[in-house]
């Protein structure tokens, strides 16, 4: 049987070997009995998804399992244990404690990582007829899941976008992890699922990640260029549509090969004669 273990990859976990479906499972024990533990040791970061999201009850459905060690630090995972008949989330638990970084507001980047594997959970990811989907399938809608929750937390779109890149630093795919636009697009997703139900605006974007707010032109994708670097291809994009608002680059080709950053461009900064031009 092909086992199922679904990692966050958290930038800490990065370093280390993902755990295996029966290293986690070891962690696991079925007496006192889950679904008790469960109860017992949710961390603070699930109740508030439950409280905030309508989640009620959904840790009947699954276990959760406290794990300390270096190679759970600061991250959660998804595994299904078989011998023990039960799938379940295993966490750092002092990592989810603490909901708040100090002098500032919600760690909202704890709610997305936890709620990324509630994700996997909810999706059936871990067993049953979903089982033969590939992984990064399975990731991108974990993603849709957490921004969803997280939107219904009322997280500003600017949070959930700030741990997706956070936690997958990556531009291209690697594995079963989607490249980063990839996974902001199905937060984003996610994110507008909530706000059709909370009735509060959609947030646009064009492409898979880069916000079009400023009519048609080239944007820069999810990673700011650095001040002098050159503008490559796959760093920007075009948007919008209809004619660009005053005179700016629309072609790669004719307009930004071998040309260079003026001043440093965070993602989605749309690109003019200002902000580009001949490398020096
Ligand atoms: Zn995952």
């Amino acid at each position: 049987m092909k086992v199922a273990v679904l990692a966050f990859l958290a930038p800490m976990s990065v370093l280390c070997q993902p755990l295996t479906q029966e290293e986690l499972c070891r962690f696991a024990t079925p007496r006192p009995g889950p679904i008790a533990a469960a109860r017992e040791s949710a961390p603070q970061v699930l109740l508030d998804l439950q409280n905030n999201e309508g989640l009620a009850s959904s840790s009947n459905l699954f276990g959760l399992w406290p794990v300390t060690g270096s190679r759970v630090a600061q991250n959660a995972f998804a595994a299904n244990c078989p011998e023990i008949g039960l799938e379940g989330i295993f966490y750092d638990p002092e990592y989810f404690a603490t909901l708040t970084t100090p002098g500032s507001s919600r760690d909202w980047f704890k709610y997305f990582v936890f709620a990324h594997e509630l994700g996997h959970i909810q999706n059936h990811h871990l067993s049953g007829l979903n089982s033969a989907k590939p992984g990064p399938v399975k990731e991108l809608e974990a993603d849709e899941s957490a921004g969803f929750a997280l939107a219904m937390m009322r997280a500003p779109i600017a949070a959930i976008l700030a741990a997706v890149d956070k936690i997958n630093p990556a531009d291209i795919d690697i594995g079963d992890h989607p490249a980063r636009c990839k996974r902001r697009a199905s937060a984003i997703q996610g994110y507008n699922r909530a706000a059709r139900i909370l009735e509060t605006p959609e947030f646009g974007f064009c492409g898979e990640c880069v916000r079009a707010g400023a009519g048609t032109g080239m944007y820069v994708r999810a990673r700011e260029i650095a001040n002098g670097a050159a503008i490559l291809p796959a760093a920007v994009q075009k948007c919008g549509s209809g004619p660009p608002p005053g005179d700016r680059p629309l072609n790669f080709e004719i307009d930004l090969a071998g040309f260079c950053a003026y001043g440093s461009l965070p993602a989605d900064t749309v690109l003019t004669w200002e902000n580009v031009g001949f490398c020096h």
